[in-house]
C-alpha cells in the first residue's frame, strides 16, 4: 500500500541534495515518502508542497503553521512537547505512529519536524520504523542514526522508546510498565499539592462486580477490600548487591514475569482511599481505612523490595497483611479465599 509513493513526489535523492530552498536543506528523507526535518522546514509551505509533501506531524513547543498558513489538503498533526528527558511523549506515540501510517497508506509524503530536527522528530521517526519494522529501539535508532547522523534524542526519550518496546509497539494504559511510568512522571512534579484522580484505582469496595480471574486482597485484619490484583506492579526480582547500586529502574525490570518468592510485599499501585495519606508528603505509613491495622508504607522517592530491587515510587503492603480472595464470576462480589 506504499508502493506507490515515489512517484507521486519525485526521486528520493534530490530532497537532501538540493540547495535551492530552505525546506530542502531541512529535510531528510529516511524512508521512502517520510522526511525529518526542523522547523525550518515548513517555514515556506510552498516549498513542502513542492517537495510533494502533504502530510505533516511537528513535535514542538508551537505549532508548525501559523493560523491560516499551509495549503489547501494539507492535514497536520501538532503535539506539544519540550525537548526535555522529563516530556512525556510516550502517551502520544501512539497518536503519531498512526497519523504517519495513516498518512502513508493514502500515498502521501509526511513530514515529521521539531525545532532542531535532532531530538523529538528523531524519536517519533524511531518509533514509527519500531512498529513498522518490528526492530528493537537500538536497532531502529541505529538505522536512522547511519542516515542522519546528527540525530540525538535525549535520554528520557530513549527510556520511553523502551517502554515502548517492552509493551509491543503499543501504549498499553492499563500494563504494570505504563502505570509505573505515570508514577514515575507524578513524582518528579514532587511536592504534590493535588494528584490526578486516573492516578489511583478505583476502590474495591466501590465495585460489585469481578472481573474474571481477578483476585482481590483484604485487610487480614478486618476483612475490608484493599486491592485487585490488576493493581499489583509486578517486578524482577532483585539480587541483593546489585540491587542496592541501580536506584533507577530499567525497563527489563518492568518486564516481570519472574517468581517473586522473595519479595515479602507486594507493590501497587494507589487506590482511591490512600488519596488523603499521600499528598504533601514524601513518604509515610499505609494503614487499612477501616480498622487502621498497618498494612505497609509508601515512599514517592522509592523504596527497596525484600528481594533487593528498588521501585520507584513505592506504595508496599505487605503480603502477611492481607488475604487474597479469588473472584468469582458469576456471583459478583462474592469471594472464596485461596
Ligand atoms: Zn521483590
Ligand atoms: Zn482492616
Amino acid at each position: 500500500m506504499l508502493a506507490k509513493e515515489g512517484s507521486s513526489h519525485g526521486c528520493g535523492s534530490w530532497i537532501p541534495h538540493a540547495s535551492g530552498t530552505s525546506s530542502a536543506r531541512e529535510m531528510l528523507e529516511v524512508r521512502p515518502g517520510l522526511y525529518l526535518g526542523g522547523a525550518a522546514a515548513v517555514a515556506e509551505p510552498d516549498h513542502l508542497k513542492e517537495a510533494g509533501i502533504s502530510a505533516v506531524l511537528t513535535v514542538d513547543s508551537e505549532p508548525g503553521f501559523k493560523e491560516g498558513a499551509g495549503f489547501e489538503g494539507l492535514r497536520s498533526l501538532f503535539v506539544p512537547a519540550l525537548d526535555k528527558p522529563e516530556t512525556d511523549l510516550l502517551s502520544h506515540l501512539d497518536r503519531c505512529v498512526a497519523f504517519i501510517s495513516q498518512a502513508r497508506s493514502e500515498g502521501r509524503a509526511v513530514l515529521v519536524h521539531c525545532h532542531a530536527g535532532i531530538s523529538r522528530s528523531v524519536a517519533i521517526v524511531t518509533a514509527f520504523l519500531m512498529k513498522t519494522d518490528r526492530l528493537t529501539f537500538e536497532k531502529a535508532y541505529e538505522n536512522l542514526q547511519t542516515i542522519k547522523p546528527e540525530a540525538k534524542m535525549n535520554e528520557g526519550f530513549e527510556y520511553q522508546l523502551k517502554l515502548y518496546q517492552a509493551m509491543g509497539y503499543e501504549v498499553d494504559t492499563s500494563s504494570a510498565i505504563y502505570k509505573q511510568y505515570r508514577l514515575q512522571k507524578v513524582t518528579e512534579k514532587y511536592p504534590l499539592q493535588n494528584l490526578p484522580q486516573e492516578l489511583f484505582a478505583v476502590d474495591p469496595t466501590t465495585i460489585s462486580q469481578g472481573l474474571k480471574d481477578e483476585v482481590l486482597y483484604k485487610c487480614r485484619k478486618c476483612r475490608r477490600s484493599l486491592f485487585r490484583s490488576s493493581s499489583i506492579l509486578d517486578h524482577n526480582e532483585g539480587s541483593r548487591p546489585i540491587a542496592f547500586a541501580h536506584k533507577r529502574m530499567t525497563p527489563s525490570f518492568m518486564l516481570a514475569t519472574g517468581n517473586q518468592a522473595q519479595c515479602t510485599s507486594y507493590f501497587i499501585e494507589p487506590v482511591q482511599w490512600m488519596e488523603s495519606t499521600l499528598l504533601g508528603v514524601m513518604d509515610g505509613q499505609l494503614l487499612c481505612p477501616k480498622c487502621s491495622a498497618k498494612l505497609g508504607s509508601f515512599n514517592w522517592y522509592g523504596e527497596q523490595c525484600s528481594c533487593g530491587r528498588w521501585i520507584t515510587p513505592a506504595f508496599q503492603i505487605h503480603k502477611n497483611r492481607v488475604d487474597e480472595m479469588k473472584m468469582l464470576p458469576v456471583l459478583g462480589s462474592q469471594t472464596r479465599k485461596l
